[in-house]
Formats: C-alpha cells, structure tokens, sequence
C-alpha cells in the first residue's frame, strides 16, 4: 500500500499502466478521476488523498464510492 502511493507519487510508473475510477474524493472534495492502487484503495491526483474505496453494482451500472481517508 504505502508502496504503491510512493510509485504514484514519483511517477516511475508509466500513466497508462493505472485504471482509473471516478469519485469524489474525502479529501478535497472533488470529483476526479482516481488511480487505483489496489481492491481497497484509490488515490486522488489533484490532492494526494488515498482514498479507501468501495464497488457498487446496480444493474449494468458500477459506482464507485469513497468511503473514507487512510
Ligand atoms: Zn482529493
């Protein structure tokens, strides 16, 4: 975890390689598109929160929601 913000951080990692999800972020309140860093977690570029994240299914639709800061 504390790796992969450090990688996204420093930009060793080529854009490409991350998926993006869109939410809003606890930490700035924005709703951006964020790097996944892994099942749990996604980090907001615009503020550098790690945001804890949670996948919701409805239908054909996923939602992505925030559900908290680490
Ligand atoms: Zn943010």
């Amino acid at each position: 975890m504390v790796m992969a913000v450090r990688l996204a951080r420093s930009g060793l990692r080529p854009e490409e390689e991350w998926e993006t999800v869109r939410g809003r972020c606890n930490g700035c309140g924005a709703v951006t598109d964020m790097e996944v860093l892994d099942h749990d977690y996604a980090y907001c570029p615009r503020c550098g929160t790690t945001n804890r994240r949670v996948t919701i299914h409805l239908g054909d639709d996923t939602f992505i929601a925030m559900a908290g800061t680490e």
